[in-house]
């Protein structure tokens, strides 16, 4: 095997192994170097998204949706179950089947289109040498590219230090073996909403325990006070303002101490999940003189093309400035691979979609309210309710709403907020029209499919000018 490259990439998550296919099939030659390997030593390809993050959380969102419908919902239908049974072994297990079709993918399509696996843990040295160690395709690479995209891990708190049995990280949360009685979360972000949502839905009664004193301050605070009642409706019991100082494991499970306010209290829990946020992988990943920098929390600095200060060397994805999604990863790896080949293919980091899997989900693109304020800019707003869409009313999923924000001068689309079912898709819907510079006029004159969900977006859209049809009390347009 020859170990020279044009480009040589750095991690085979969701950023590094797009733009190594991406940059294959604009004819370079390719290596992907990956350190993690299954007990036989084949390297274990996809990274957090595909082994320990997006995709199974999702098959337990899904596997727990499933059984919380039969339980709690199909009744309404007219089915009648017997209280539904569930095998725990058998959900992960279905879980992990789909993790390795995944992974098995990626691995196929990588041969596909001639790039080499690299097995072992690789280190940029100065001059585009990269080092591989601790596997086996050890050695030295010398590549005309190098890409970074080593991810990022879970944050790990003092007070309460995960030790893989009652405290665990998002890793261990996606593979207990049975459902706990009594569950704390520690951080009510994406990640921790997500897997409390999982566990609830399975029988635990799930207490959250937020350190800020706001639900979800990012998102748009209409759709996150929704989500809030909603979540809570569901027996989610989010604690806000609960900042963990201490946690002591006791034989039958774990005693968290926190501050609300002036109080301090304690709260005992089979287990915890700590799910704090996540910080990247940059430790010993360059030489000193490789002319990497980072900043003091490690990420790796780049400018708006993803270009490290070191010439010829780029970085993407969670261990790199910007919100940390796969989908964002993985269109910086194919602006970098298509830079690499000389031609342009701009990220547009102003219209990236942030999702949270929850039932409803939960769904954002482009500016909130809040923000729009404080840049003072004027704006109109339309929302709808799904309780008003006969799909929704037919599915019997008619919890939240569509919200379009819109300038006020120009009508074009500015954001785009949903709670509520497929919130996701929906707002992909208005993603791409935002991409095409659309108002809301656009979306208003755009027809829509009866009786579909996305009837909300058309709702919402006119709602903007008070020209919803299905919506009373509305001015006259
Ligand atoms: P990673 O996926 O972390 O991949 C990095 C790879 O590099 C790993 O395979 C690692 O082993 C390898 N590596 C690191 N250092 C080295 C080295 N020195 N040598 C060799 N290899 C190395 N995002 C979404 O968009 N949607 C979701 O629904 C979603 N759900 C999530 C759920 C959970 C529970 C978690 C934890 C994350 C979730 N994310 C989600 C975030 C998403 O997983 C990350 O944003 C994404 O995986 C980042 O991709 P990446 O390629 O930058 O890094
Ligand atoms: P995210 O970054 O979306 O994964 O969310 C992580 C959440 O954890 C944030 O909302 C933090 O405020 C929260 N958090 C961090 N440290 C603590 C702590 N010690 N106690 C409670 N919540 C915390």
């Amino acid at each position: 095997m020859s170990n020279t490259f044009d480009v040589v990439v750095i991690g085979a998550g969701p950023a590094g192994y797009v733009c190594a296919i991406r940059a294959a099939q604009l004819g370079k030659s390719v290596a992907v170097v990956e350190q993690w390997a299954d007990p036989k030593g084949k390297p274990v390809l996809g990274g957090t998204c595909l082994n320990v993050g997006c995709i199974p959380s999702k098959a337990l969102l899904d596997s727990s949706h499933k059984f919380a419908e039969a339980r709690d919902h199909l009744a309404a239908h007219g089915i009648g179950l017997d209280q539904p049974s569930l095998d725990v072994s058998k959900m992960m297990a279905r879980k992990e089947q789909i993790v390795q079709q995944l992974t098995g993918g990626v691995a196929g399509l990588l041969k596909h289109n001639g790039v080499t696996v690299i097995q072992g843990r690789g280190k940029l040295a100065a001059n585009r040498k990269v080092q591989v160690t601790d596997g086996e395709g050890a050695g030295d690479y010398q590549a005309e590219h190098v890409v970074l995209a080593a991810g990022s891990l879970p944050i790990d708190i003092p007070v309460a230090p995960a030790d893989g049995d009652r405290i665990v990280d998002s890793t261990g949360a996606l593979a207990f073996a049975a459902v706990p009685e009594r569950l704390g979360v520690i951080g009510a972000g994406v990640i921790g909403l997500e897997l409390g949502s999982v566990w609830a839905r399975l029988g635990a009664e799930v207490v959250l325990l937020e350190a800020m004193d706001g639900f979800l301050p990012g998102m748009d605070q209409q759709i996150a006070k929704e989500s809030q009642k909603l979540f809570a409706k569901q027996g989610l019991d989010i604690r806000l303002g609960a900042r963990v100082t201490g946690s002591e494991t006791t034989e039958s499970g774990v005693e968290v101490a926190f501050t609300q306010g002036d109080e301090t209290k304690t709260e005992a829990f089979d287990r915890l999940i700590v799910c704090v946020g996540r910080r990247p992988q940059t430790a010993d990943l360059f030489t000193e003189d490789s002319g990497i920098t980072t900043d003091e929390r490690g990420f790796v600095f780049v400018n708006e093309t993803c270009a490290t200060e070191a010439p010829g060397v780029w970085a993407v994805g969670d261990m790199v400035r910007g919100p940390m999604l796969a989908h964002k990863g993985s269109e910086e790896g194919v602006m970098v691979a298509e830079q690499i080949a000389g031609k342009h293919h701009p990220v547009n980091y102003d219209l990236i979609p942030s999702i949270i899997y929850t039932h409803p989900e939960i769904a954002a693109v482009g500016e909130t309210e809040e923000a729009l304020k404080a840049q003072g800019i004027d704006y109109k707003v339309g929302t709808f309710p799904f309780a008003a869409i006969g799909r929704a009313l037919a599915a019997g999923d008619t919890d939240g709403m569509v919200k379009i924000i819109a300038d006020s001068n120009t009508d074009r689309v500015l954001g785009a907020h949903c709670v509520g079912p497929s919130a996701a898709d929906l707002v992909q819907q208005i993603l791409i029209a935002m991409e095409f510079g659309s108002s809301a006029e656009d979306l208003q004159m755009m027809m829509f499919g009866h009786p579909t969900l996305s009837e909300a977006v058309h709702e919402a859209a006119l709602a903007v000018d008070g020209k919803a049809i299905h919506m009373a009390n509305r001015k006259k347009r």
